[in-house]
């Protein structure tokens, strides 16, 4: 799972012209458009219980490496699944009005999480791993002053040293035909562990919950550089969006997810003027 760090401005005294993430990376390839409405406009999006139960999974997940390895079991997983869904409720109470009358009702919702957690069970078993990292935050700036940055869902290092880096998602595997943009992500994480580092990752591996099946793919350098140049053309290809102020939308079947139709021209939506000191300023994403 993602999140974002903002506001940093220099790194070890070297400025920072810009930050991008795998996220709002993948944003601008789905929809300029969306970009801006996420990262210019920072325009509030409503949560899900499909998004709840990402973040619910995500933390039984982080919290089932902190007990020891031999009480790593679907059952004690399971009994962390109520604690984490009270602490993720108690952080933002106005969670619980997406139940109910509102929604799916919370029993079977729970259940579905705990579905989640029982095919995890197939696919790994913790008591046979000692990741070196949880929710790692890595950056690392590029030469054009770019900075790229993004969390980690787990970090595993080999005692010859190999790196794997994997991320967990609650939803299923992609079709083949988006593995590709599936894997950007994952590259994105092994690129800035690559220039952190000095290691190219063995294994990339991404962990579907909702169907029960693992993506895994072995980068190498070429792969990584590669990376890197698409995503400095991105930058410069933001940077150009900004400065010119023209966000273009690009309709797609995505656009069933996006929170923002009512304010698209492909939907005969009109988007808000853009905020000016965004304008001026580089754009930080
Ligand atoms: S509805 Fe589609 S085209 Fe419009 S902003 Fe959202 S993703 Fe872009």
């Amino acid at each position: 799972m993602t999140q974002d760090v903002e506001g940093r401005t220099s790194v070890d005294g070297v400025e920072v012209l810009g930050s991008l993430s795998p996220s709002r990376a993948s944003d601008f390839m789905t929809c300029p458009l969306l970009y801006r409405f996420r990262t210019v406009d920072r325009l509030p999006e409503p949560s899900s219980p499909d998004a709840v139960r990402g973040t619910v999974v995500h933390k039984v997940l982080e919290d089932l490496f902190d007990l020891p390895a031999p009480d790593r079991t679907p059952g004690r997983a399971a009994e962390l699944l109520q604690p984490a869904w009270e602490s993720v409720l108690e952080a933002d109470p106005e969670i619980a009005e997406m139940f109910g009358a509102e929604g799916p009702e919370v029993g079977a919702w729970l259940a579905s999480c705990r579905n989640s957690l029982e095919r995890y069970f197939a696919l790994e078993d913790p008591t046979r791993l000692e990741p070196a990292e949880r929710e790692l935050y890595v950056e690392t700036l590029l030469e054009s002053k770019l900075l790229l940055r993004g969390f980690v869902d787990r970090v595993d290092v080999a005692p010859t040293g190999e790196i794997r880096v994997v991320d967990y998602k609650t939803g299923k595997a992609p079709h083949p035909a988006f593995e590709a943009k599936a894997l950007f992500q994952m590259k994105f994480y092994a690129l800035v562990i690559w220039r952190t580092r000095g290691v190219v990752p063995a294994m990339l591996q991404l962990i579907y919950l909702g169907s029960g099946e693992l993506l895994r793919y072995s980068p190498d350098e070429a792969d990584l550089r590669a990376t890197e140049r698409k995503v400095e053309a991105l930058w410069k290809a933001i940077s150009l969006a900004q400065s010119s102020g023209d966000w273009r939308p690009r309709r797609s079947a995505l656009c069933g997810w996006c929170a923002h139709q009512a304010l698209c021209p492909e939907f005969g939506g009109t988007p808000p003027e853009l905020p000016v000191l965004q304008i001026e300023a580089t754009p930080v994403s």
